[in-house]
């Protein structure tokens, strides 16, 4: 572990090659927990794409070594990736808590989790299968299920290891080339990794990382004709105009892993120990910067005033300060506009009448920290409860029954996860299957496991990331369409 990590890697990478922006500009990267320049770094744009989109045209070839490898090379190149990944851990780390501002510890626990999940996909490359159909007439007939083409990838700053790996394992398991924009806040580490990609021996042109700004490459990237797939993790705002822009464009193929508002209901029956511990995780884990955070938690009438007390007095012992320091639990949000944002909330929850259980503050007078904070007495109509806030603020809302407080889960334009603490299994399993979300977890939170599919309802986004059926592969030739259950729970 280091804080004086050098920074050594600030170019795009494109065609296997370490290059300036065709434009020569650059952007600075913040350390969130100072307010200081950490390095400047290349500033793609739209002219970097289409040098990225040809390089991968180039990889992505009839003949090419990448379209000739066996599938099983395939895998063994993504396992080897994972490896390094594991053996280049403190480096990793490092920079993602200088770049990011998550605790050292955390970032750790990202690394093994990106590389696990590099693993899991590996394992997907010759496995992957069509089949043969017993069709009418004298016809033999079978499916073979073919990479896409190109991907874009447009992921945010909040587990930036993490989602590019949820990224980059299945596209490169299915054979496809990849372009992929890390969020401008963080740049650094996919850059690492994207130099770990050259020394595990990935052919020149696979993988593309190019760093920039939403509105310019972001932008370029989803409505670029030669791009067959966009995947985008990030507000639903953004993910509205990628759909556009895909629409607009060629029509690509598009996934969509967007915000959420999810409800933890805490039952009457519920460990009161436990459920404070696994809302106050739900909601603090990251920061509050989480898209399945459990945002809205939802606590019976008879535990509630007992629930609140235990959940101010755990929030308020949360340990807030430098990623870098052993035992820190809290480092700063990301960058001054999302601090800005969530004071903001915290301001009009106050002014709708919340009451201020713990936090409600900046810490300190440097760096975007801020306390962890707990508002109880608040409505379903609060700005608080409605809107995703991505910080540290838990919301406690009163609730009688579990009827009514499925209706009331269910009462938002999001859809991603939902938790419920309870010792009776009936309800546990009416919750789990009346709630509107693609993740339930009951009486814990946040398990987010490679082999298991991650997505969301509604607003919160379109397809399914991480394991089960292979719903990122196209079928072109295919008589099948893989479909999902309803949901995945
Ligand atoms: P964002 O959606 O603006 O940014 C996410 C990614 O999209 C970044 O790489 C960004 O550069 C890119 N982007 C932005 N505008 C684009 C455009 N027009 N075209 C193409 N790409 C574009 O998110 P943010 O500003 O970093 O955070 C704002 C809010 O988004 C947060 O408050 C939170 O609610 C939500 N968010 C959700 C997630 C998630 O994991 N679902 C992650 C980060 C942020």
């Amino acid at each position: 572990m280091t804080r004086n990590i050098s920074v050594r890697l600030t170019k795009l990478f494109i065609n296997n090659a370490f290059v300036d922006a065709a434009s020569g500009k650059t952007f600075p990267t913040i350390n969130p927990a100072t307010e200081t320049k950490i390095a400047d770094v290349a500033e793609a744009d739209k002219a970097d794409v289409d040098r990225a989109v040809e390089a991968a045209k180039g990889a992505f070839k009839r003949g090419s070594v990448w379209r000739n490898m066996d599938a099983s090379a395939r895998g063994k190149l993504i396992y080897k990736l994972a490896e390094l990944i594991d053996s280049n851990v403190p480096q990793l780390a490092s920079l993602e808590s200088l770049d990011n501002g998550k605790p050292y510890e955390d970032s750790v626990f990202d690394m093994g989790c990106a590389s696990d999940t590099f693993r899991y996909f590996a394992g997907w490359c010759d496995k992957i299968e069509g089949s043969t159909i017993p069709s009418d007439g004298p016809y033999f007939t079978y499916t073979r299920k073919e990479p896409v083409g190109i991907v874009g990838q447009i992921i945010p700053w909040n587990y930036p290891v993490l989602m590019l790996a949820w990224k980059w394992g299945p596209a490169l398991a299915a054979g496809c080339p990849i372009v992929l924009k890390p969020a401008e806040q963080t740049p650094l580490t996919a850059l690492f990794v994207a130099n770990l990609t050259k020394e595990a021996g990935f052919p020149d042109g696979v993988i593309n990382v190019l760093p920039g700004y939403g509105p310019t490459a972001g932008a370029a990237i989803a409505s670029h004709p030669d791009i067959s797939k966009v995947a985008f993790t990030g507000s639903t705002e953004v993910g509205h105009s990628i759909m556009a822009a895909a629409a607009a464009s060629n029509l690509k193929r598009v996934s969509l892993e967007l915000g959420g508002k999810s409800p933890l209901v805490i039952c009457a029956d519920a460990d009161l120990e436990m459920a404070v511990e696994v809302a106050h995780n739900a909601i603090f884990a990251n920061h509050g910067q989480n898209c399945c955070a459990g945002s809205r938690t939802y606590v019976q009438e008879g535990i509630y005033d007992a629930f609140v007390k235990k959940a101010a007095e755990k929030a308020a012992s949360r340990v807030v300060g430098d990623p870098f320091e052993s035992g820190v639990q809290q480092g700063p949000q990301v960058d001054q506009e999302m601090f800005n944002k969530v004071l903001n909330y915290i301001k009009s929850g106050v002014e709708q009448g919340g009451k201020l259980e713990a936090g409600g503050k900046r810490k300190g007078d440097k760096g975007y920290f801020i306390e962890p904070t707990v508002f109880s007495n608040v409505t379903d109509d609060f700005k608080i409860a409605r809107e995703e806030i991505f910080g540290p603020v838990q919301t406690i809302i009163k609730f009688k029954s579990l009827d009514e407080v499925i209706e009331r889960a269910n009462d938002t334009k999001y859809g991603l996860a939902a938790g419920i603490v309870t010792s009776n299994i009936d309800s546990a399993n009416t919750f789990a299957h009346a709630v509107n979300a693609g993740s339930v977890w009951i009486n814990c939170y946040d398990a987010v496991l490679p082999q298991a599919p991650f997505g969301g309802f509604k607003e919160s986004g379109i397809g399914r990331e991480l394991g089960g059926k292979l719903l990122w592969m196209s079928t072109p030739n295919s008589k099948l369409s893989p479909q999902r259950s309803r949901i995945s729970k």
